[in-house]
């Protein structure tokens, strides 16, 4: 069984169906503890609303009628039956599946997926976050141009890591890479000029959607 925290159809905020309606489920427990989590009252694994069998999601989702398929919590891939649900939601040929995963759990057992089907949005934790010592660099070689690698970014140290980071990996050949600030913790001018700067060609500024439509803290949207 799952544990939902909450799940919802909504416009896709970030990533790459950003603006695109989307049916979002996002699962309770998380194994980071950033400084900026915006989803807080969904870190305690305890935090679900309700659980539901794989098969109970899957006509959840088929029942809205919405064939974006946003995973996200908390930590989607701590459900222990994660790989079976993978396994159901990818065998529709009508849904996009986006995993929204912190960075900090191996992807190696989801590498022999449908990974035209399944993308992996992942976050790397930048030092604002007091995270990035739990970040699983290993990660980057499973990656895709179906995936994306996000950095939050919450000043300039966040900027000048995250670039350090994206050079080192070569992340823009291999993936998608964004950058998309802690919301309201730096001027999004900022880190436009950081990118021209250092003429970081392949990088996409992401404007999370759904918190510039609704209060930041509003839940289910
Ligand atoms: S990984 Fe996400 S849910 Fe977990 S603490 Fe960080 S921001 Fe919050």
């Amino acid at each position: 069984m799952f544990n939902i925290a909450e799940k919802f159809i909504s416009i896709n905020g970030e990533g790459k169906s950003c603006g695109q309606l989307a049916v979002f489920i996002r699962f309770s427990g998380c194994n980071l503890d950033c400084s900026y989590c915006d989803t807080d009252w969904a870190r305690d694994a305890e935090a679900y609303t309700q659980q539901m069998s794989a098969e109970e999601i899957y006509d959840y989702i088929k029942h809205t009628g919405i064939n974006n398929v946003t995973l996200t919590g908390g930590e989607p891939l701590l459900q222990e039956d994660m790989r079976e649900l993978l396994d159901i939601l990818s065998e529709d040929n009508s849904l996009n599946i986006e995993i929204e995963t912190n960075g900090g759990i191996s992807l190696e057992k989801f590498t022999d997926m449908d990974r035209q089907r399944i993308c992996f949005t992942m976050d790397y934790k930048l030092p604002y976050s007091a995270m990035e010592d739990h970040m699983e660099v290993d990660n980057f070689k499973y990656l895709t141009k179906n995936d994306v690698v996000k950095f939050v970014v919450s000043g300039e140290k966040d900027l000048i890591r995250g670039k350090e980071i994206i050079d080192k990996y070569d992340l823009t050949d291999m993936t998608n890479v964004y950058f998309s600030s802690a919301f309201g913790s730096i001027d999004l001018e900022e880190i436009v000029n950081f990118m021209k700067e250092n003429k970081m060609n392949e990088t996409n500024l992401q404007v999370q959607l759904h918190k510039v439509i609704w209060s930041p803290d509003e839940r289910g949207v």
